[in-house]
């Protein structure tokens, strides 16, 4: 075979593969060629391939809100009983309530068991300025936009879901008068899923240059130090999925487990890389809609409203890394102390953005209700990449496993799909 045809044969290999296999495999080759880089003082080609990552990023970013807002009201108008939208919404909260205090429930215990703070070296922290909260019945009150396009433009999740319900029930409302704006909304909502499936397919050189920048710019030096804390936190990640959410999809849902985890690889690797459960939220519509055969009236509603208030990883991290704070400076806590952790890491995981690095600034809140020092933030501030990449995807696998259990109750799911291994593949290529 010559070099031309090994070449042609070698990409027809990679773009017949699925697009999750692709994924995977970018990941993996990111981190390799990350490491590489770091340690041969590379750091700034590293650097500069995070263009690529960023460009990914912003093309998914740009469509959260059409997609958010299109898909939630054609999810309203092809809903004709409301009450079950009702009855969906408050299924997710308490979802999305208990999930999260069993998350940092397992973050304690693990912070307990693997003592990461013990022997840290707090020389060269200083002190932040804490986070304080808005009142509860403030952040409710704002959930009404004063103006909807300026929602839309800065990105206001609840506000975007609000408007979107109270638009779509005025359509279904109105009966025939609505029907042209109806089918105007359909087929917009094809569109917006067609750019959706071109962003995603660009995914794995987006996740190859996140993970080559985050590996070339950490590298193994910096991360051996406080890898007691990193891996106490991607273990917790790991069991919560596995036990928590593998178990409630088995038991409460009777569904293949296998097949549940399968078809999230996508959003689970695009959360990991992206540290953004908000910029992941356009890939986590489509697997959950196309992999696992979840109807869009459920899934564009508690998808973006588990974006933003559902962070199980956040307040895992925040349980381990008070934890870590308190061994560091050697502060003994007591069970009051504990579940003032537990009450206040579900609010601050409930208030955190699902945006890069968020979890960290709530962390101040979560420090300051237990008089924990402030300083323990800068510590953590150095490594958080590496701890946001772990939550970010555990946030993300609990909104899909949230989602497929309520499209389940309510029999809005296609057995038939989520029974079939994959269909969101890349387009194949025919060889000559
Ligand atoms: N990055 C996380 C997310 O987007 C939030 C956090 O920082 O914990 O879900």
């Amino acid at each position: 075979m010559d070099t031309a045809s090994q070449k042609t044969g070698l990409f027809a290999t990679w773009r017949n593969l699925f697009l999750w296999k692709q994924i995977v495999i970018a990941l993996v080759l990111g981190v390799i060629v990350g490491i590489l880089l770091n340690a041969t003082g590379n750091e700034a080609i590293a650097s500069t391939i995070k263009y690529i990552g960023t460009l990914f990023l912003s093309l998914i970013k740009m469509l959260i809100v059409p997609l958010i807002f299109v898909s939630l009201v054609c999810g309203m108008t092809s809903v004709s009983d409301m009450a079950r939208m009702g009855r969906i919404g408050l299924k997710s909260v308490a979802f999305y309530l208990c999930t999260t205090a069993f998350a940092i429930t397992i973050g304690l215990a693990l912070g307990a068991l693997f003592q990461p703070g013990v022997g840290i070296d707090m020389g060269t922290a200083t002190a932040m300025e804490p986070k304080t909260a808005p009142p509860f019945i403030e952040q409710l009150i704002a959930i009404v936009p004063t103006n909807p396009i300026a929602a839309a433009a800065d990105g206001k999740v609840l506000q975007i879901i609000f408007f979107a319900i109270m638009f779509g029930l005025s359509i279904n409302l109105v009966g025939d008068a609505g029907k042209p704006i109806r089918d105007f909304f359909e087929s917009l909502n094809t569109v917006v899923l067609k750019l959706t499936e071109i962003v995603i397919s660009f995914a794995p050189y987006g996740v190859f240059a996140l993970m080559a920048w985050v590996a070339g710019t950490y590298g193994l030096d910096l991360l051996l130090p406080l890898g007691t804390i990193i891996a106490a936190l991607y273990i917790g990640c790991i069991l919560h999925a596995i036990f928590v959410y593998g178990g409630l999809v088995t038991v409460l849902g009777r569904l293949n487990p296998v097949r549940f985890f399968q078809g999230i690889v996508e959003p689970q690797i695009v959360a990991f890389t992206s540290t953004s459960s908000s910029g992941t939220l356009p890939v986590t519509m489509t697997a959950v809609q196309k992999n696992l055969g979840v109807d869009r009236s459920v899934a564009s509603f508690t998808l973006p409203l588990g974006a933003t208030i559902n962070m199980d990883g956040t307040a895992m991290y925040q349980g381990v890394a008070a934890l870590f704070v308190a061994q560091a400076f050697g502060v003994d806590l007591g069970m009051s102390e504990y579940i003032t952790i537990i009450l206040t890491a579900t609010l601050a995981s409930i208030g955190t953005a699902g945006v890069p690095g968020a979890g960290l600034v709530m962390l101040s809140l979560v420090l300051t209700s237990v008089g924990l020092p402030l300083e323990g933030v800068a510590i953590i501030a150095g490594i958080d990449r590496i701890l946001d990449m772990a939550r970010t995807s555990l946030n993300v696998t609990g909104d899909c496993a949230c989602t497929v259990l309520i499209a389940k109750s309510e029999d809005q799911i296609d057995m038939e799909v989520y029974d079939t291994p994959h269909v969101l593949e890349t387009p194949k290529v025919t060889e000559a």
